[in-house]
């Protein structure tokens, strides 16, 4: 079966057998049996036990196979050694989703982990879908059931929550009763099997029950699929991430400026933002935007109003929201007539619109609405401080109705206070709005919900660029390097594999005497750079292994000798396969481009101000081959450089498209070629509009054979 098909039945199963149920408290079988129970599934429920009997008021059964009728779902709460058996026996049931709860498999070591695959491969052949093994079990409270040892069900709602931690969810569902937060899914992934995160999230996609995704992941599985599948559903509703544990590096030599660059983590931010995900940085913002995202409408653009009873929480909201790229807006004219007719004469009326300490609820009302109803304003923050006059839990009941009459726009409620703001909360939260204690955290949540539109946004349907290339001569030349046992390419191959790409180069030339030498400086014109040719030698410029501007065969000679001595000289062990002679080539503007490799994500293309100071500017940002024009354009944007080239200052713009086309033959290039483990080209030369790139260092690192 289709896994979406098979994971429609887990969500929505007419019956559901429990193997290793148990009539004795305190047994996980026990407690997944009386949550099933307790939720009001209203399905057929089977507990599976040796014993048989009665557990629980239902029959019990001896084994699944059992049971008369047909299983849609089995979970499974039996001892780890148990599992595959019991596996094979749902696959002759024709059981049709699998929940294994029992712990013992790849989390314990390698035995465990065989033990998981050969259970998973039974589940795969018979078409079973399979969540787990080592987790906390799934709940839908729409369906409703919960098949969890969960203590206690979280409210029905639309949040749809998927973790690969157990103990974490145990602990979000506690939290979400307390702040009266609702779910549609809970679903923990366990060891991953099977499901894994993007099988749920295209699921989440599709589940009318759900209008927001919320994840707690440790590692991704296979991270195109990962980015695929969320690019689709982000379009539809937002995903928020909370990733932790830090990635493996893979395959990463040192010896690049991009392999160094890039941090562990670099791949998975570069996902999320490249698929339109959104990355919470700590759980407690997690939380503020659940709650905001909770039954919220998006705002159309960044404009806020802050509507407040004292200045200073005011000022502290407007420098939050400016910190966070929300704007305040400038209030129609309308509004501000209204609010100076009706206000005190000592309140402001323009925004931030203080009504001050004296306001009233039906000030609070009039101002509320007066936001909401003027265009010019996207979302709005309520700032409430106690004050001697104020009416906390009347001002939170007339917000509440002023939400209700306009529910298009998002409107956040701060709060500020302790013991008098706790009842007023709770009328705020039952009435749909979002509530803080502070202002930043409501305006950080606010800022999500906008950034989440921009997301989305960004997040085209678009295809990956073709160029034309030769890659039969890449792969002649990869395994040439091979045969002479090599990893690091020369700079002649190096060059020569870019041009099968179309990459601009200056043209380089291997010469292994003084004269061949000036024989390549005839053949390419003079002046010519004379550069080292060592594997073993990365940093060329360091150690005096490069000589530009060279104009005579004189001068190329001497420069041949000089380059080759400082070689022996710094580096005696370093292998000399001679010295390459390369066009001069015109100043421009320097740029790194390059590429480095993740065990999950595959290549990671770096583009930034290169130069001999890329370590220090750290002027970079990365995308994820393949990549579509508009990352490539997204991608230089994200940098200084990439705004200098576009003209600043009376200076013409440079040559974007060209740039990114370099960039988009690079990302084919090392899609392609699996074996180019990292890549670096700096400088590349950017010239004006119209006159290309020219790459004059480009190095390649290749992988083993496989
Ligand atoms: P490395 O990075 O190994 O030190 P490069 O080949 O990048 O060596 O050369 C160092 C610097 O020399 C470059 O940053 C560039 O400014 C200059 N350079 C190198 N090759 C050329 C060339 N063909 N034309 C003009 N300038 C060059
Ligand atoms: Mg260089």
């Amino acid at each position: 079966m289709d896994r979406q098909k098979g994971i429609d039945v887990m969500f929505d199963p007419k019956s559901i057998a429990v193997i290793g149920a148990s009539a004795t408290k305190g047994k996980l079988g026990n407690d997944v049996m009386r949550n099933l129970i307790d939720s009001g599934f209203g399905g057929r429920i089977y507990p599976v036990n040796p014993k048989a009997g009665e557990i629980l008021g239902h029959q019990a059964y001896r084994a699944v196979n059992d049971i008369a009728s047909d299983v849609d779902m089995a979970v499974i709460v039996i001892p780890a050694k148990y599992v595959l058996t019991v596996v094979k026996q749902c696959a002759e049931k024709e059981v049709k989703a699998l929940v294994i709860i029992t712990a013992g498999f790849k989390e314990i070591g390698h035995e465990g982990a065989e033990a998981e695959k050969e259970i998973a491969k039974v589940a795969e052949e018979h078409g079973m879908v399979m969540l787990g093994p080592n987790c906390l079990g799934i709940i839908n409270t729409h369906a409703p059931y919960n098949a969890s040892f969960s203590a206690g069900t979280p409210s029905k709602g639309t949040i749809a929550f998927a973790s690969q931690s157990g103990a974490l969810m145990t602990g979000i569902l506690d939290w979400s009763l307390m702040e009266r937060i609702g779910f549609s899914k809970f679903v923990s992934l366990g060891n991953k099997a099977q499901l894994d995160e993007a099988d749920l999230i295209q699921a989440f996609g599709r589940d009318p029950d759900s209008t927001f995704v919320l994840l707690y992941i440790e590692s991704v599985v296979d991270g195109r699929k990962f980015m695929d599948v969320c690019k689709k559903v982000v379009q539809k509703k937002p995903i928020f991430v909370i990733k932790s544990g830090v990635s493996q590096a893979g395959a990463r030599a040192a010896s690049s400026h991009t392999g160094s660059l890039a941090g562990s983590d670099t791949a998975y931010d570069t996902a999320f933002k490249q698929s339109g995900v959104s990355r919470a940085t700590s759980m407690a913002e997690l939380f503020d935007i659940a709650n905001v995202f909770d039954d919220m409408h998006l705002p159309a653009g960044n404009q806020v109003a802050i509507i407040t009873n004292a200045g200073g929480p005011g000022i502290i909201t407007t420098d939050a929201c400016e910190a966070h790229g929300l704007e305040i807006a400038e209030l129609s004219q309308n509004t501000v007539e209204l609010l100076r007719e009706e206000l005190p004469p000592a309140a402001a009326v323009y925004n931030p619109i203080d009504a001050l300490g004296t306001a009233q609820p039906e000030d609070y009302a009039l101002c509320t609405e007066a936001a909401l109803r003027d265009e010019k304003v996207d979302s709005v923050l309520v700032l409430v401080t106690p004050q001697a006059m104020t009416k906390e839990t009347e001002t939170a009941q007339v917000i509440v109705e002023s939400h209700k009459k306009y529910p298009d726009k998002p409107l956040l409620a701060v709060f500020m206070g302790g013991n008098s703001m706790v009842y007023p909360r709770i009328v705020l939260t039952d009435g749909g709005i979002p509530v803080f204690d502070f202002p930043e955290r409501a305006v950080n949540a606010l800022a999500e919900l906008y950034q989440y539109v921009l997301n989305r946004d960004s997040v085209k349907d678009e295809s990956i660029p073709k160029y034309k290339a030769d890659t039969d001569r890449v792969k002649e030349i990869i395994q040439e390097v091979r045969e002479d046992e090599r990893r690091v390419l020369l700079g002649s191959e190096a060059h020569a594999i870019a041009e099968c790409y179309g990459i601009p180069v200056a043209k380089i030339r291997l010469a292994t005497s003084a004269e061949e030498a000036t024989a390549k400086a005839e053949e390419l014109g003079y002046p010519v750079v004379l550069k080292i040719a060592s594997p073993d030698i990365v940093h060329k410029s360091d150690i005096g292994g490069i000589k530009v501007g060279l104009k005579t065969p004189r001068e190329v000679e001497a420069a041949f000798l000089e380059i080759v001595e400082n070689a022996r000289k710094h580096m005696p062990k370093a292998i000399i396969y001679g010295v390459d002679v390369q066009e001069m080539a015109e100043e421009g503007k320097e740029l790194i481009i390059g590429c480095s490799r993740d065990v999950q994500f595959g290549p990671l293309i770096m583009f930034g101000a290169g130069g001999i100071f890329v370590n220090y500017l750290k002027d970079i940002a990365f995308r994820l081959a393949p990549m579509t024009r508009s990352d490539a354009s997204e991608l230089m944007k994200e940098t200084k450089i990439g705004t200098l080239l576009e003209g600043v200052r009376g200076e013409p713009p440079s040559d974007i498209v060209a740039i990114q086309d370099t960039i988009l033959r690079i990302s084919q290039l090392v899609t392609d070629f699996e074996e180019i483990v990292e890549l670096d080209i700096n400088p590349a030369f950017a010239y004006e509009k119209g006159k290309g790139v020219s790459a004059v260092d480009v190095k390649i690192t290749i992988g083993g054979e496989k």
